[in-house]
């Protein structure tokens, strides 16, 4: 009887063989139910063996084939192996969790016909400025694979390459894949695509779908119904036949990497599966990553460059910095800063005061005995959120009511520290009583509905003063906003993460893009100590290719990615103890003398070193080759499979850690 060879979603580095009558090759890619431990559960086939090449004696038989979809494709089994491989992701794990939910379920809900919407025509093209024209003829002129990053400031006519693309690649009769950081951030983007493609069949693919809906769009891409794929990080698997083109919109950021389970970063995958599809891949930012940088000015991405902003009148906002060393601030507020939010509203302008912190403030403390709001579970402060009187965790969600007195000496006058949106909120408010101001993070949005609504006051001048977080920062289009102040920038100048200066200078940049995108100027205030660091000299001549080109000669000077190639072993236990001594067992395995170009850290208890009653330590592992670090970790991941670990330990491998 034929054997089947099947991939389960199970953390084990190997497949799960079963007799399988009526199974032919022909069953390769099809789902399968079969039985497992006392239950069921559903795989997928990965190979038949043909009668007497698998000893089946022992074998138990599948329960049932299941013939409702075709079978995934080779090149889906292909880029799920480059996954495993490269992630050291259990290919199970792989192919099973790059499926919707809805398909791998052994008691599948009944599939109703979601409604199509009917797309309004947007307006029309405008004609392509040369830079345009010239980075599309980039993409298109071979038609196999190339990879090309498109730097571009915000408002240079990204989006609008993106869509010539896109009309491009759809007059091949092929399919296209946009893949987006965030979809509920960027309802604008999915509107221009729908208003200039009206006919074309458009699905989204993003884990706030429902169940039922993300399984029916992902079944539209699979089928080749569905001409453009709209999606974040887990839409890159999407088996689509007749995919032509990817397109990756703000390349740099950082929710292409998956944090939990398999460990992945899409940008990558995106860029491996366009190589092994042989099709062209844009990657798109106007503040690449340092990785994709690096990549361009070495020849193994090609580079399009759009300097101006698309439409002349929108300048580029006036960058300045204010150098609060001898001023009295106000709730962290700067007078200059005040002095031009008045200005603003007296011109009935927007302005946005951009600090990264969500909550009241970061912390409640006893000035007496020196308590302070610790979570129980995690080495991190209980966060104040006044506007429903909480403490809450924002890394375990642990929450809790506020004291009315110290709970360690009954002191009755325990303060605040810090400052989050909600505290400068409050004190603009007081300074400008007649401003109407919006509180933009995600305690004060939480859905897409409301971001959408939000979007629209903004819209219509609903709103004098915004105050938000990053939520802000990203491809929106205000154009009564002629001001940003940011605050609180100083604290990423100096942290101890290398990447820091990366981030922050990215972040600077996207909402200082906001500012000035019509016909209005705008203007940029970063508040600093430190108003002569280089990162804000660039930041004022909007100079992100001499930033970069500082930032990598120090990475390389460091030996630091992309001129180091790294991967971390983590692991969590009750104390870190336990945790530190799997991590140093992992040190002194025989394999790690056996690959010579491969250099261990001491292990260390992680920045977050407790996180939801878990100690957490972590080793890194780097190589200044990244096929002699790739040699290395299989067989390390092996060995420590084999280590005797504490039961209640867990550890992981993560390749390319954007946190360590
Ligand atoms: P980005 O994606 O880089 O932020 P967009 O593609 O959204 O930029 O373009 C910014 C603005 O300029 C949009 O309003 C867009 O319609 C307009 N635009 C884009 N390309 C051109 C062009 N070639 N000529 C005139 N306006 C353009
Ligand atoms: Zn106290
Ligand atoms: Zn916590």
């Amino acid at each position: 009887m034929p054997v089947i060879r099947v991939a389960l979603d199970l953390p084990l580095h190997r497949l799960f063989e079963y007799r399988a009558e009526a199974a032919s090759t022909a069953d390769v890619g099809l789902r399968v139910r079969v039985p497992f431990g006392r239950g069921e559960r559903i795989g997928v086939i990965v190979a038949v063996a043909a009668q007497g090449e698998w000893p089946d004696e022992q074998l138990k038989a599948a329960s049932e084939i299941l013939r409702d979809l075709p079978p995934l494709p080779p090149e889906f089994f292909g880029l799920c192996e480059f996954a495993s491989a490269y992630y050291q992701a259990p290919f199970g794990e792989v192919v099973l969790q790059a499926l919707p939910a809805g398909v791998r379920r052994l008691d599948p809900p009944a599939r109703r016909a979601g409604r199509q919407t009917k797309a309004k025509p947007g307006p029309l093209p405008p004609a392509l400025t040369a830079e345009q024209a010239k980075a599309i003829d980039a993409v298109t002129v071979d038609g196999g694979y190339s990879a090309q990053l498109l730097f571009g400031v915000t408002g240079s006519g990204k989006t609008e390459v993106y869509l010539r693309l896109v009309e491009w690649v759809l007059a091949l009769g092929a399919q296209v894949l946009l893949l987006v950081p965030e979809i509920n951030l960027t309802p604008q983007l999915e509107a221009r695509v729908r208003g200039r493609f009206p006919e074309r069949t458009v699905v989204a693919l993003h884990s706030e779908l429902a169940e039922a809906a993300r399984e029916r769009h992902w079944r539209a891409a699979f089928s080749g119904e569905a001409d453009i794929v709209l999606g974040t990080r887990l839409a890159v698997f999407t088996p689509m036949p007749r995919l032509g083109m990817i397109i990756i919109d703000e390349e740099h950021d950082a929710s292409f990497k998956q944090q939990d389970g398999m460990r992945y970063s899409a940008r990558d995958v995106a860029v491996v599966r366009a190589r092994q599809a042989a099709i062209p891949i844009l990657l798109g930012s106007a503040t690449p990553s340092l990785e994709s940088w690096a990549n361009a000015q070495g020849g193994r991405y090609g580079l399009q460059t759009l300097r101006e902003r698309a439409n002349p009148a929108a300048t580029l906002p006036a960058v300045n910095v204010v150098d609060t060393r001898k001023m009295v601030l106000r709730e962290g507020v700067s007078p200059p800063l005040v002095e031009a939010i008045r200005q603003r509203l007296a011109r009935e302008e927007q302005s946005l005061v951009f600090l990264n912190r969500r909550g009241y403030a970061p912390v409640l403390a006893c000035p007496a005995c020196g308590w302070v709001s610790g979570c129980k579970r995690c080495a991190a402060n209980l966060v104040l959120h006044l506007a429903d009187r909480r403490l809450r965790c924002h890394h375990c969600g642990f929450e809790n009511g506020i004291p009315r007195a110290c709970p360690t000496c009954g002191n009755q006058d325990i303060h605040p520290f810090g400052r989050g949106t909600q505290r400068v909120e409050e004190w603009l408010q007081g300074e400008f009583p007649d401003a109407r101001i919006l509180r933009v993070d995600r305690d004060s949005v939480k859905s897409r509905t409301q971001w959408e609504a939000v979007l629209t006051q903004i819209h219509a001048g609903e709103a004098d003063i915004l105050v938000g977080t990053q939520m802000l920062a990203k491809g929106h289009d205000f154009p009564k906003l002629t001001l940003v102040g940011a605050l609180g920038a100083d604290a990423a100048l100096f942290a101890a993460d290398w990447r820091a200066p990366e981030r922050l200078f990215a972040q600077l940049m996207q909402v200082a893009g906001r500012a000035g995108r019509a016909e209005l100027k705008g203007q940029v205030l970063i508040q600093t100590q430190y108003p002569d660091h280089p990162l804000f000299a660039a930041l004022k001549a909007h100079d992100y290719e001499g930033f970069a080109a500082g930032q990598l000669k120090e990475r390389e000077q460091a030996g630091f990615p992309p001129y180091a190639f790294q991967a971390v072993l983590r692991a969590e236990a009750p104390d870190m103890a336990a945790a530190i001594a799997f991590l140093t067992a992992a040190t002194t395995l025989p394999v790690v003398t056996e690959h010579e170009q491969v250099m261990l850290y001491d292990p260390i208890p992680m920045k977050m070193a407790r996180l939801a009653n878990l100690e957490r330590g972590q080793l890194l592992a780097e190589s200044g080759s990244r096929p002699a670090l790739q040699a290395f970790l299989p067989r390390w991941r092996e060995a420590i499979a084999q280590l005797k670990a504490p039961s209640r330990l867990r550890w992981h491998i993560e390749v390319d850690p954007l946190d360590c």
